[in-house]
């Protein structure tokens, strides 16, 4: 698909995303959390916390921290998919609305709570962004205990991952009749059809906004499956992965982290709310330069879009929030969606999208 014919697409399916939410018109509330799709708990732990006076950053912290413990995430803190050597490296950072700081730690091993170690590097030192040893040296310095990352089926599925990944190597693929059952879970969640390119799927990000107009972002991940060892996604990088100004509002990300960062698609999106988007078109035109920037083969797909999966979230200073992916399915099927909470509940809503179809 040529260039401008992506485009007006993309422009379309913006017009049409404003024209629906304008009949719409839902009423707005404060606080408000909005997050990825695995952020159901996270998003009410959030507006719970900022209900009782927490302070945004705190009450997303709080939030993301659930997920950051939960073993049955695998693409977050805990229990994370490991890199190609097996290694869980975590990626995460903080925005602090009314101060204008913010915090971020990558490639930290053996922590699980990568957000907490990011709000630690905003509040106590002098920098941004520490990484790998240094990152972890912090950590322990704070009193934070090193444990294994590694459950045994992020262990199985990694092996599973090496034992297919060559005809050329010492390794044997393992029966199909005979997949560990961990491993089928696995496959089934992700939808892994090539088993040698397995397709990533996860992070969270959240953004908040406390009832008096406060704003908060957070970012945590363990990255693409069996990524490079020291790689860095869009995660810990502040304009990507999370950009938030509390004069305007907040916004984040998740899927590939190496195509949002060329866009630095956070602070992106936040620009595009302050020239008056409502957070779901911001999202949506952040994925539509996306879009127009990749211009790799490998990464494009037949009819000339791009190949993998993203999303963008956003919440202004109003409360108005929204969700993007670039595809209306995920590969397995499902229905793209994220998360919101506010004075209505914690619910999941779909996503507006640039491409009806799977990635
Ligand atoms: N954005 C994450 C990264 O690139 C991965 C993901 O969200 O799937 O590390």
């Amino acid at each position: 698909m040529s260039l401008s014919r992506r485009k007006l697409l993309g422009t379309a399916a913006v017009a049409a995303a404003a024209a629906k939410a304008a009949r719409a018109a839902p009423a707005v509330s404060r606080p408000v959390a909005v997050s990825s799709a695995n952020g159901m708990r996270a998003v009410e732990r959030a507006v719970r916390g900022m209900n009782a006076g927490e302070d945004p950053l705190d009450a997303a912290i709080a939030g993301v921290n659930i997920v950051e413990d939960d073993p049955a995430d695998m693409t977050v803190g805990y229990g994370g998919v490991p890199n190609e050597e097996g290694v869980v490296q975590l990626d995460a950072c903080v925005m602090h609305g009314p101060t204008a700081r913010a915090g971020a730690v990558a490639s930290l091993e053996g922590v699980k709570n990568p957000s907490k170690v990011a709000r630690l590097v905003m509040q106590t030192t002098d920098h941004i962004l520490l990484v790998g040893p240094g990152a972890r040296h912090f950590a322990t310095m704070n009193g934070f205990p090193v444990e294994n990352l590694l459950t045994e089926k992020a262990r199985k599925v990694w092996l599973f991952w090496k034992q297919n990944l060559s005809d050329n190597d010492k390794w044997l693929e393992p029966d199909p009749a005979h997949y560990d059952p961990d491993v089928k879970a696995f496959i089934d969640e992700f939808g892994w059809d090539d088993l040698r390119r397995p397709k990533s799927g996860g992070t969270i990000h959240l953004s908040a906004l406390n009832a008096r107009g406060d704003l908060a972002g957070c970012t945590t991940t363990s990255g693409l499956f069996f990524k490079m060892p020291g790689r860095v996604g869009d995660s810990p990088i502040i304009g990507a992965g999370c950009f938030t100004d509390n004069d305007v509002g907040s916004a984040g990300s998740t899927g590939r982290g190496e195509a949002n960062i060329l866009v630095s698609g956070g602070h992106l999106t936040v620009e595009f709310m302050r020239q008056g988007k409502h957070p779901r078109d911001a999202c949506l035109m952040t994925l539509e330069r996306i879009a127009r920037t990749t211009k790799e083969r490998r990464l494009l797909n037949a009819q000339g879009r791009p190949n993998f999966s993203i999303a963008f979230y956003a919440v202004n200073k109003q409360g108005q929030y929204g969700g993007a992916t670039m595809y209306s399915h995920g590969s397995t099927g499902k229905r793209r969606q994220f998360a919101v909470a506010d004075a209505s509940g914690a619910r999941k809503e779909d996503t507006v999208y640039l491409f009806e179809g799977r990635v």
